[in-house]
């Protein structure tokens, strides 16, 4: 995600769409009038984060459950009057009735962050900006990851497990059922801007790792992208 689509998510929490309807809405809305969303591809190989993600359970990921949210989603955006807005204006808006869309446009935000925020790349230690963050809210990086594993244990069926920044600039841990995020402000609490999630589905684990799904949340830390974290939360506080 681009840091101006962070200012936008950020403008959306702040409630300024209301103030100020104009500007990068109407730039967006013109960059993208048929809003066809499409499918992201990987920065890497399907087979690139093995042994911690098998090579299968990344193509039916990408391949099928992603592909699948971004044909529904935009089946879902016909006849609304939602065309050309970002996929954060559209969160941003999202109620309960709202059931495609709630479940399509979180299924496409949601995986496109992930595939951004894991990598092959080791790229420790975590960069300055957001390990003082980090360490001030959490204590240290390891609580942070203790607090996310535990949060993912907790997910009862289907949800996600998120670092986000909150509306006080602060760093929180949440979970959210099925395909929501903190984006979505009529429906999560807390609401804030992710920086980091992390799937807990059977379909992002089950077939390495079956039912254990404590395994998969202890092993998938080394792919976490710190760089892409931090630019993340320094995008969200801007
Ligand atoms: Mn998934």
């Amino acid at each position: 995600m681009k840091k101006r689509e962070f200012l936008k998510a950020n403008a959306l929490l702040a409630g300024s769409l209301v103030l100020n309807p104009f500007s990068v809405w109407a730039e967006n809305r013109r960059a993208r009038q048929a809003n066809e969303f499409t499918l992201p591809p990987l920065d890497y190989d399907f087979e690139a984060l093995e042994p911690v993600i098998d090579t299968l359970t990344m193509q039916i990921h990408h391949g099928k459950h992603h592909a699948g949210y971004v044909n529904n989603l935009n089946k879902a955006l016909t006849g609304t009057n939602l065309g050309g807005q970002s996929l954060e204006e559209i969160l941003a808006q999202i109620s309960a009735q709202d059931t495609a869309l709630r479940n399509n446009a979180g299924g496409h935000y949601n995986h496109s962050l992930f595939w951004k925020i894991i990598g092959p790349k080791h790229d420790r230690p975590v960069p300055k900006p957001l390990h003082k963050a980090i360490e001030a809210q959490f204590g240290s990086l390891e609580k942070l990851i203790e607090e996310m594993k535990t949060a993912g244990m907790k997910v009862f069926g289907s949800g996600w497990v998120w670092l986000a920044l909150g509306r006080d600039q602060k760093l929180f841990v949440s979970s959210t059922p099925n395909q929501d995020n903190p984006l979505m402000r009529n429906l999560a609490s807390p609401v804030g801007i992710p920086i980091l999630g992390i799937d807990v589905w059977e379909h992002a684990y089950y077939l390495k790792y079956q039912n254990r799904r404590a395994d998969y949340l202890n092993a998938l830390w080394p792919l976490i992208q710190w760089e892409e974290v931090n630019r993340r939360y320094k995008a969200a506080l801007a």
